[in-house]
This record gives structure tokens, C-alpha cells and sequence, in this order.
């Protein structure tokens, strides 16, 4: 699963630890699993059992798919974070992400699939 997307204006770098979405003026916002109840909690709710690395990894690249259907110049929500200044509407792309990511794993989808497919 490791490898790098181009998708929504980032760079999405997916090692064996978690991943990297990196955007063109050097700015970065890492994420790798966490290791707590919570946590898995979220995993298991949306169809990820135990593995969290995956639901993490999806997660992001979840960020970047939807931002690319939009037709938005990046991931405001993960701007945002890079840019240390949340986007004011960040909770509604969670909330979207993590619906997606519910819907892809009912549906037996793969979203780093579906994000290799739309960086072309
Ligand atoms: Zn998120």
C-alpha cells in the first residue's frame, strides 16, 4: 500500500507507518494511526475491524478524493491544519470524509484505489 498520489494540489506519500500529504509550497501534514480506544473505536464503527492504519491512510487520501470530485484547489480542512489556522467549515469535510470512508467499506471499495484512478 506504500506509494505516492498527486491529487488535489498534494503529494500523498503512503509509508508503512501512516501518511504524508504535502503540498507544493513545502507545508505538510502527517498523520499515522493512534494507538487508543477511541481510536480503534472509529476503525471498527467504520468497517475497518482493526486495522487502524488503514482507516488512517483512507482517511486522508478521503481528503484529497473529495476535495478532486469538488473541483477544490486542495483539501481546505487539510490546508488548513498545514497552514496552522483551521478552516472555519472543517467539521463538514470530516464529517463528509468519514461518511465516504463508511460507504467504501460497506461497498467493498478501496478509496487509495479510487484515488490512483483519479490522479491518472
Ligand atoms: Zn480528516
Amino acid at each position: 500500500m506504500t506509494g505516492i498520489l498527486r491529487l488535489a494540489g498534494s503529494e500523498i506519500e503512503i509509508a508503512r507507518w501512516g501518511v504524508t500529504t504535502l503540498f507544493a509550497d513545502g507545508l505538510s501534514v502527517p498523520a499515522a494511526p493512534n494507538d487508543d480506544a477511541t481510536y480503534r473505536a472509529r476503525a471498527e464503527a467504520l468497517g475497518y475491524g482493526t486495522d487502524t492504519l488503514r482507516m488512517c491512510v483512507e482517511h486522508e487520501v478521503g481528503h484529497a478524493v473529495l476535495a478532486h470530485v469538488l473541483g477544490l484547489r486542495h483539501s481546505p480542512t487539510l490546508r488548513g491544519v498545514a497552514e496552522g489556522a483551521y478552516w472555519p467549515h472543517w467539521q463538514a469535510e470530516e464529517a463528509a470524509v468519514l461518511g465516504l470512508q463508511r460507504y467504501a467499506r460497506l461497498a467493498g471499495v478501496d478509496l487509495v484505489k479510487v484515488a490512483q484512478r483519479l490522479a491518472g
